[in-house]
């Protein structure tokens, strides 16, 4: 592991924080450092049952360390530990969610919007679905089968019928099937996923706004990983592109911070464009303070206490690095982007393996399947270099994917049924900037494991 900084960092930022408390008398008892040492040495030894999620030969879920200074900042804030269910459980941070948190609604050019932070982007989707059902009453929302799995069960949650839309080759949102729904009728709204968590697909929300102008419905732009993309975009294809230029046109829109904006878990975003959806979270809780006169975070959330420490993170963070094209940030995002578009040009390369059919990545998560002569035979071998990789050091992700999507024919009977079905894929997020300078190692560690599966 690299020397970590954060020890130095937090060292001194902890004694300015302590100085500007000076006044009050000494308090608490003292503490014995013996009686916690060995426990933090017994924490780090478990911690040690983890996959090397920090590093470069971590290219499997959707993980990235958070930035030292994020990691730093949410520490100081700890001495506190504020609670931004309203104002008066953490003035400071408080304020500081409302900064960051306009800051990213400026990303998708709003200016005037209600938003603020939560949880997880979880949490993010049910507030904005929430809101959707309340403006939509008793009409169902629907999503793409890409769509995040959460969407179904928080419609469920919510009692609003949820449908799913197949999608096509490249795991976007079928435009015809999604106005086949609609001409049902009774859609009051359409999750937009910029960014599907398995492949990284971008659906066409320019399509999809159109759609909107002649059914009307609520879109709600569901881009809890692909968010910071659009920071990038002349870096992508030219209908990921499309549909990030028109983002700002979504009717709520939801972000997460922990995963592609450096912050721990715990931090996720939901931004409603029309301001005015305030009014439905009324809520009179006794013990809330409501001393200040302007809407406050408990006033506009679902979640009562919720981390001010996150929200001091992302406030840090996003000083160091503003989110603007051509920022550090930004250029981070485009490192994993090539390092994903590589690795998937070496997949189409070798004849072990198989891309995409349509074509490569949309954003930063590389799928590729394993030639076999049989769907089941694939999804073993799969499974096999997967292990083998693990054995390298190398940690990659299984993803079940409809084999539909890629050009490999297993033969007649296969071809009889239309290759209808999933089959279990290899799928690595380069999310990590490293991942570009780490390619020739990550592939020299895949290509060895592949050749011990399949014996070439
Ligand atoms: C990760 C993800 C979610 C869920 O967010 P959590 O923060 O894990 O709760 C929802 N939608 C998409 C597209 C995601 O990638």
């Amino acid at each position: 592991m690299a020397k970590d900084c954060v020890p130095e960092l937090l060292a001194r930022a902890t004694e300015e924080l302590e100085a500007e408390f000076r006044e009050l008398p000494p308090s608490g008892e003292p503490l014995s450092l013996a009686g916690m040492e060995w426990v933090l040495e017994a924490v780090a030894h478990r911690l040690r049952d983890n996959y090397p999620y920090f590093h470069p030969l971590y290219a499997g879920q959707m993980l990235k360390p958070p930035h030292p200074l994020a990691r730093a900042a949410y520490a100081l804030a700890m001495k506190i530990n504020p609670n931004n269910h309203a104002l008066d459980g953490g003035r400071a941070s408080s304020a500081m969610e409302v900064e960051a948190v306009k800051e990213i609604a400026g990303m998708f050019g709003w200016n005037e919007f209600l938003g603020h932070l939560t949880s997880s982007g979880t949490i993010a989707n049910l507030e904005a679905l929430w809101m959707a059902g309340q403006m939509a009453p008793g009409r169902r929302i629907v999503g793409s089968e890409q769509a995040h799995y959460t969407h179904q069960r928080i419609s469920g949650v919510l009692k609003l019928e949820f449908a799913s839309i197949e999608v096509d080759e490249r795991g976007r949102m079928s435009l015809e099937a999604l106005e086949d729904e609609l001409r049902k009728g009774d859609v009051g709204t359409v999750v937009a996923t910029l960014g599907t968590t398995a492949m990284g697909a971008v659906d066409a929300l320019d399509e999809i706004l159109k759609l909107k102008e002649r059914y009307g419905f609520r879109v709600h732009v569901d881009a809890a990983y692909g968010g910071y993309f659009g920071l990038i975009a002349e870096a992508l294809e030219e209908p990921a592109r499309r549909a990030y230029a028109v983002i700002g046109q979504a009717d709520s829109i939801v972000i997460d911070p922990h995963k592609h904006g450096l912050q721990p878990y715990g931090c996720g975003c939901v931004l409603f464009r029309d301001p005015a959806v305030g009014q439905l979270y009324k809520h009179d809780s006794p013990a809330t303070y409501f001393t200040s006169k302007e809407l406050h975070l408990g006033q506009i959330s679902l979640e009562c206490s919720r981390a001010g420490a996150a929200a001091v993170a992302l406030w840090a963070t996003q000083k160091l690095l503003p989110l603007v094209p051509g920022g550090a940030l930004a250029q981070g995002l485009a490192k994993g982007r090539r390092a994903a578009v590589e690795l998937d040009r070496r997949v189409r390369g070798d004849a072990r393996f198989d891309g995409l059919a349509a074509g490569g990545p949309e954003l930063d998560i590389a799928v590729w399947a394993l030639r076999a002569a049989t769907p089941e035979e694939a999804s073993e071998r799969a499974q096999k270099v997967f292990d083998a990789c693990a054995l390298r050091g190398l940690h990659l992700a299984l993803v079940q994917l409809p084999r539909s999507l890629f050009r490999i024919g297993f033969g007649p009977r296969d071809s009889m049924e239309k290759g209808s079905g999933d089959m279990t894929c290899l799928r690595s997020v380069l999310m990590k900037p490293e991942h570009e300078a780490w390619m020739g190692e990550i592939w020299e560690r895949l290509s060895a494991a592949c050749g011990e599966v399949v014996g070439t």
